[in-house]
């Protein structure tokens, strides 16, 4: 066997000087050096990215799409720049696939709404999992509601895999729309969406994936997936907040109507009626988020300099290591044990409420996200109300998880 083909994860890159690119790492909190386990509610960002976004508004600021000088065709490259980037990043077919939104919500809220108005008819089903983010229950809620489509969910087993004999099961000649989370915010389970594309689209259903916690931990290829749209947010990519895509196939986009009306995304306008421009800008109404998309795409150099496959097999070793250390905690009980995981690990310490041990943790300096995680009825699956989330990033160490287990500890012995 060639021994380069697999070497060990600590030597793919110098996690202390991936560290120095984040300057908000150095910082202490409470007297203590900050921990960042929280970067599946949101990612800290390297100095290239901060960089970046100055170096726009210093030099580059300008509206796009709308201006002939210098700084508007500059802005509108950088835009457009960013766009290439994110349709390379996904494996898209062309740049015309990516529409930018301001995050996950707001991309499942857009595929929701046009569907209401176009896909979903009384009696068509939606076929989520049990294991979704609020933003992608409550807008298909909403969707339902309005066209009287019906919502089916498909379960977990106890480790938090997604029992696939059932998702298939309750897939059918009805199932209009999949829509199914990449990786579980709560559990980490790694759901095998090409399987379960591929099963949908045996149906003939339009597949979604949210790709809110997809993309920081897996190398996605959206053709590879075969899914029609694939959703993310690029505050949980290492970029700023307010910046999100959404791809989708060519030909479906060119299918739909837009959800928002006003500028840019017209070509005529009359008082009687209006004509639309193409795809993406049919579907990005008004000023976006320029700045933020830069820097978007400057979080997604950084990362391809990194390398997803590379930051996939460190953070394998690292969340496993966590996993082990954690089992040691008197007390503790872990939510799920999913056979595929990504950054995220949920449990409970029996006798302490979630806050307290969340709380204790920030006392040390450890930020970790303790209650519902927007994600309520897959903790209720696991009889819980909320749950203590530490998650992992590239940029987190063994020394890191160490300090976790070993401030777990002493909470334990508190009760
Ligand atoms: N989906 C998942 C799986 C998430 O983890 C999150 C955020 O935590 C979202 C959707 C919503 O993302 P945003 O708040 O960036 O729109």
């Amino acid at each position: 066997m060639n021994q380069n083909a697999n070497p060990p994860a600590a030597s793919l890159f110098n996690v202390e000087t991936i560290r120095r690119d984040f300057p908000i790492l150095q910082r202490e909190v409470h007297g203590k050096p900050l921990i960042w386990l929280d970067s599946a509610a949101t990612a800290q960002k390297p100095q290239a990215v901060i960089d970046r976004v100055a170096r726009y508004y210093e030099h580059e600021n300008s509206n796009i799409h709308r201006g002939t000088h210098t700084l508007a065709t500059g802005a509108d490259a950088a835009y457009e720049g960013a766009r290439a980037k994110v349709a390379a990043f996904l494996g898209a077919a062309s740049p015309q696939e990516i529409v930018f939104v301001r995050g996950t919500t707001e991309g499942l809220n857009l595929l929701a709404a046009i569907f209401g108005e176009t896909l979903l008819r009384p009696g068509d089903e939606i076929l989520l999992t049990e294991a979704e983010h609020h933003a992608n229950i409550v807008p298909w809620q909403f969707a339902a509601k309005k066209t009287g489509a019906v919502i089916r969910v498909a379960p977990v087993d106890d480790n938090g895999d997604i029992l696939l004999e059932e998702y298939a099961r309750l897939l059918g000649p009805r199932t209009r729309v999949v829509s199914i989370t990449h990786i579980s915010n709560v559990l980490g389970t790694v759901m095998p969406i090409r399987e379960m594309t591929a099963l949908a689209k045996r149906h003939g259903a339009t597949v979604v994936i949210d790709g809110a916690q997809g993309v920081p931990h897996r190398r996605v290829n959206v053709r590879e997936i075969g899914c029609d749209f694939y959703v993310f947010s690029g505050h949980k990519l290492f970029a700023p907040t307010g910046i999100g895509a959404v791809y989708g196939r060519m030909e479906k986009w060119e299918q739909l109507p837009p959800w928002q009306g006003g500028g840019n995304m017209v070509d005529k306008v009359m008082f009687e009626n209006t004509s639309f421009a193409q795809p993406p800008k049919r579907f990005e109404a008004g000023t976006p988020a320029v700045a933020s998309a830069v820097g978007l795409g400057a979080a997604i150099d950084y990362l391809n300099g990194i390398g997803l496959d590379a930051i996939e097999r460190y953070e394998t070793e690292l969340v496993a290591y966590a996993l082990e250390g954690l089992g040691s905690v008197g007390g503790l009980r872990l939510i799920g044990m999913p056979k595929d995981r990504g950054g995220v690990i949920s449990f409970v310490i029996e006798g302490i409420p979630d806050l307290e041990v969340a709380s204790a943790l920030d006392a040390e300096g450890i930020a970790v996200r303790a209650g519902t995680h927007c994600a309520q009825p897959i903790l209720r699956r696991f009889g819980l109300e909320s749950s203590v989330r530490p998650s992992f990033a590239f940029y987190n160490t063994k020394a890191e998880a160490g300090a976790l287990i070993e401030t777990l500890h002493s909470i334990g012995a508190r009760r």
